[in-house]
């Protein structure tokens, strides 16, 4: 597709040097870091931008159906290193910069993440983006670029303390600003009648003025557009009141406006039910769905042909005003009749329903939706009214209006042709518990498509010694054929195979041990497990119970010092949602839990906690490839799919998990014999709450844990305040309705397990080959293969 030369080192330096001296302006004696970075960044953007354009070019050419992925996050990461390996130019890029004397992991390390998102979700938007460009399916991501991302995270004394993120506050060499793509979005006023049609007279505009990004797929054959919104003012500020003095106010429609796109809200999972929230999910709508009628209206095709040319997903329910939203463009605005603009929508628009937890659901006070989005409120009952018609024998309770309240879910659904959850199990319970109503008017609307990662950057740029490793076995390819590394497995016979294999995860536990002994002080023995549960702090993720059973641990060591013992590294990360309490007060025991052990003279190197600040993809980058053992510990349940769990399998690491999410099918595909399984299932959980003293009983039956929750108690871990713990160990006793309690003698028993099978190191290095060698259905160039099947009616147009 390009006709550029495969640039060589020489080259690509002399284009480094080119950008250090026109476009960061300095002299290459007195350059820092950050500009080389910007200076390799450029020269690699530079030979994006050719696929680039072709591929739009091919889309229009072709008259190509365009996908549009809307979410309100978008959890990146860096983009240098990721950019390189899919032009292939990561070893040029590295002896370039090595040539002109630089260390290529401090040019990389220097580029701050982008943070758009606060975990999965927002993730699982990056790797399909890189999926999309990878299979050359034509489409863009819209977002918000916030100004602010997901807080940092510090720790003092031992407890969360959040900082505001500044990624903008340097330059973003992947954007490109477009001041001209900007569109009037609305809220508030009021609706009038003008020639018998209703029409929205808004109180309140902003600018969405569109940032946008080239993602360049693997090998560079594709690339899409991803566009970020940024709210402007309509007017800059107000020329009467600056001119009468009162600068303050002159510039208050500035400010207003560039609140929407100020800050990403910090919660996972939980909905906040705060008008920012609303415009901000509106915004985010109303600009794609005006530049998405905006480029089909220019290409002189007719709104009729709309779903044969556009198919919209929407990211979970934060986008899911994109219903009543393309329906008043289609027929307030172009003057389609209601109904068949009603029909019309719902052929482009997907939904992918990521949670069932109900703290997740969005829904919002009528009252609210009716003040911010008047028309909006207005078209969502007539679609309710619509939907009622049609199905007569809707049972009562069911609709998108209940209570006051518009709800989401049931809004997307019905303005969806296609529902889908994100893992097997997850979908059933969705036709099972969440819309079982609706399932039985839709049948076959809801399917399923379980999440996937991209093995570019989880695999091929995060762990180059095992990549290189699999390269020598079973040569390239595999990276965009994830299912080839299933010609690794007649290797784990092969004793020098696996040799190779362990001392590939060896230097990366060597690497992960000696940052550890760098940034936190702390020294790590590179033999023992490293057992790592990393992702947002959540009851239902139960880090609670990982530190449980970590004390359980301590004090048998204790009690029994002589005993032969499997030397364990504990690994935590992850951030808390700034006002969940109790997520926080979680943190906080795995801290002071670790300074005691830590400090603890009798265990030595054999049991060590750490726990890192600011959890994020470049940490997940570093962490995963050392992992031997993977925390996937939900309730059943209660995680929607996870995406963690796949990162750490196909980088080797043997998964400790519950039947919940997307474990159910990584444990069908890697063998149950190489999975570690404990715990209630899905059902039982259901079974067990309904005896309302299960705590209590649970805790009973394990004299291990009541010792646990004993020392808790005492202040064992927080001397100097002993009743720190006391709400947590109460409600331990008294509710625990994520069942630590109940999961807990079972979830011991298999770390057990974990000690013996870790003794036998050939056995351990089969069981790990085989989940690198069986993980090639977690790509999500499989995921999206499915979307294009499935959902968009789409084709490759490689
Ligand atoms: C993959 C990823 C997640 C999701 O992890 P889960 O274990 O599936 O919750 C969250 N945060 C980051 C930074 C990730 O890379």
């Amino acid at each position: 597709m390009t006709n550029t030369p495969t640039p060589t080192a020489e080259s690509l330096r002399d284009k480094i040097l080119h950008h250090v001296t026109y476009s960061m302006g300095k002299d290459a004696k007195h350059a820092s870091i950050y500009d080389w970075r910007m200076a390799l960044s450029l020269a690699l953007r530079d030979r994006v931008v050719e696929p680039w354009f072709a591929a739009t070019r091919k889309t229009w050419d072709q008259g190509r159906k365009r996908v549009y992925y809307l979410s309100m996050e978008f959890l990146s990461g860096r983009m240098l290193e990721d950019a390189a390996i899919n032009l292939g130019l990561r070893a040029t890029c590295r002896s370039a910069i090595e040539g002109l004397g630089l260390d290529w992991y401090e040019v990389i390390e220097n580029e701050p993440d982008a943070a758009l998102g606060n975990g999965g979700l927002g993730r699982l938007a990056a790797c399909y983006m890189e999926s999309m460009a990878s299979l050359g399916c034509p489409g863009y991501g819209y977002g918000i670029r916030y100004e602010h991302g997901l807080f940092k995270q510090r720790f003092e004394g031992g407890q969360q303390v959040e900082t505001p993120e500044d990624w903008l506050k340097q330059r973003h060499p992947w954007e490109f600003e477009r001041p001209e793509s900007a569109y009037e979005i609305g809220f508030k006023g009021y609706v009038e009648t003008v020639d018998g049609k209703p029409h929205w007279v808004p109180g309140e505009t902003v600018l969405a003025e569109a940032y946008d990004m080239p993602v360049i797929g693997w090998q560079g054959k594709w690339a899409n557009t991803l566009r970020l919104w940024s709210a402007k003012p309509t007017e800059m500020f107000d020329l009467a009141r600056f001119n009468h003095g009162d600068y303050a106010a002159a510039a208050e429609p500035e400010a207003l406006a560039r609140t929407l796109s100020r800050v990403l809200y910090p919660d996972d999972t939980t909905y906040a039910g705060k008008e920012l929230r609303l415009k901000q999910e509106y915004f985010l709508t109303a600009a794609a769905l005006q530049d998405i009628l905006r480029r089909h209206l220019a290409a002189d095709l007719s709104l009729e042909a709309l779903p044969k040319h556009v198919a919209i997903q929407m990211n979970d329910t934060h986008p899911a005003i994109a219903g009543p939203e393309l329906i008043r463009l289609l027929s307030d605005v172009h003057g389609m009749e209601f109904e068949h603009a009603i029909e019309t929508a719902v052929q482009c628009l997907g939904y992918t329903n990521h949670t069932l937890l109900p703290e997740a659901l969005e829904h919002w006070a009528t009252y609210l939706m009716g003040t911010v989005l008047p028309r909006h409120m207005q078209i969502i009952e007539k679609i309710d009214s619509w939907h009622r018609r049609n199905h007569p024998n809707r049972p009562h309770f069911v609709g998108i209006v209940k209570h006051q309240e518009v709800r989401m879910g049931e809004l997307a659904f019905i303005t969806s042709h296609k529902v889908n959850g994100v893992s097997a199990l997850h979908t059933e319970l969705i036709k099972k518990n969440l819309f079982p109503e609706l399932n039985k008017l839709h049948p076959g609307r809801i399917i399923n498509q379980t999440n996937g990662i991209t093995p570019r950057r989880w695999l091929r740029m995060a762990n180059p010694a095992l990549s290189h490793l699999i390269i020598d076995t079973i040569g390239e390819g595999w990276e965009g054929d994830l299912d080839r590394l299933r010609e690794l497995e007649p290797h784990i016979e092969d004793s020098a195979f696996l040799d190779k294999f362990m001392a590939a995860k060896r230097t990366n536990k060597e690497h992960l041990a000696a940052w550890i002994a760098q940034s936190e002080g702390i020294t790590l023995n590179p033999d023992a497990i490293f057992d790592i549960q990393v992702k947002r702090l959540h009851e239902y993720k139960r880090q609670l119970m990982n530190i449980l059973q970590t004390i359980s641990e301590w004090h048998e060591m204790r009690e029994n010092p002589q005993a032969d013992y499997q030397p364990r590294v504990k690994i935590f990360g992850g951030k808390a949602a700034p006002g969940y309490y109790a997520a926080k007060q979680i943190i906080r025991l795995i801290k002071d839990v670790a300074e005691v052990i830590n400090n603890d003279p009798l265990i030595g190197d054999r049991l060590k906690i750490v726990y890192p600040a600011n959890y994020n993809v470049s940490m997940a980058e570093r962490l995963i490839p050392a992992a031997d053992l993977s925390e996937q510990i939900s309730t059943a349940g209660k995680e929607a799919s996870g995406t963690g769990n796949m990162k750490f399998a196909l980088n080797g690491a043997l998964t400790i998990g519950t039947l919940d999410g997307a474990n159910v099918e990584i444990r069908e595909q890697v063998g149950a014999e190489n999975f570690f399984l404990f715990g209630l299932t899905a059902d039982e959980v259901m079974e067990r709450r309904r005896d309302p003293e299960h705590a209590r009983h649970a805790i009973l039956e394990s004299p291990v844990l009541q010792d646990v929750l004993q020392m808790i108690a005492e202040g064992r871990f927080s001397p100097d305040e002993p009743e720190r713990y006391h709400d947590l160990v109460h409600n331990m006793w008294n509710s625990d309705y994520f069942l630590v309690a109940s999961d807990f003698e079972s979830y011991r028993s298999s770390q057990k397990e974990v000690d013996v099978a870790f003794g036998d190191r050939a056995s351990w290095a089969k069981m790990a080959a085989l989940n690198t060698a069986r993980m090639g259905f977690f790509s999500s160039d499989r995921a999206i293969a499915g979307y294009m099947r499935d959902i968009w009616d789409t084709t490759s147009a490689l």
